[in-house]
């Protein structure tokens, strides 16, 4: 994806009032974000570490949301998978909430996705971040096949959110 500004990023939040959108942290090192290799831009709020955020590109334009990671129960830390990216991570994959935009979310209406813990989704998807063995299911898929796979899912999850 495109390099993105602090101030786009603030704009494109779809599911905090443009006051919360203000006020959230986002990263400084922006400039050193590998964004040739990314799908998605993730972060976690350094202090609220149960809060994290995503941006990326829907049709052209930057579009982001807020997440809240509920505390993991015990035993449900097992192995499971991304729904984003499709990777397995052994340690197992937070279920990743975001209320959803406008008076749906105001109302309480959220949509989960079980997402990489470290959203670094792009990075497992291109080989450039190694999950562990297994992580990645044997596939006849180029990697440019997976890439639109998790692009794709991800559109489809924000679609929910901003729906
Ligand atoms: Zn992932």
């Amino acid at each position: 994806m495109r390099p993105l500004t602090e101030q786009e990023i603030r704009a494109a939040f779809v599911n905090r009032t443009k006051g919360e959108a203000k006020r959230l942290a986002v990263p400084r090192d922006l400039a050193d974000q590998p964004w040739d290799d990314l799908d998605y831009l993730g972060w976690r709020d350094p202090r609220a570490p149960d809060l994290a955020y995503l941006v990326t590109e829907l049709d052209g334009r930057p579009t982001a949301v807020a997440l809240r990671r509920p505390s993991p129960t015990p035993g449900q830390r097992r192995r499971s998978m991304c729904s984003i990216c499709l990777t397995t991570h052994s340690g197992g994959v937070p279920l990743m909430v975001a209320p959803r935009a406008g008076k749906a979310g105001q109302q309480g209406s959220s949509v989960g996705t079980y997402l990489c813990d470290d959203l670094s989704c792009s990075l497992y998807v291109r080989g450039r971040k190694d999950a562990g063995m297994g992580a990645r299911l044997p596939e006849s898929l180029t990697q440019e096949e997976k890439i639109q796979r998790t692009v794709a899912n991800l559109a489809a999850f924000l679609a929910k959110v901003t729906t």
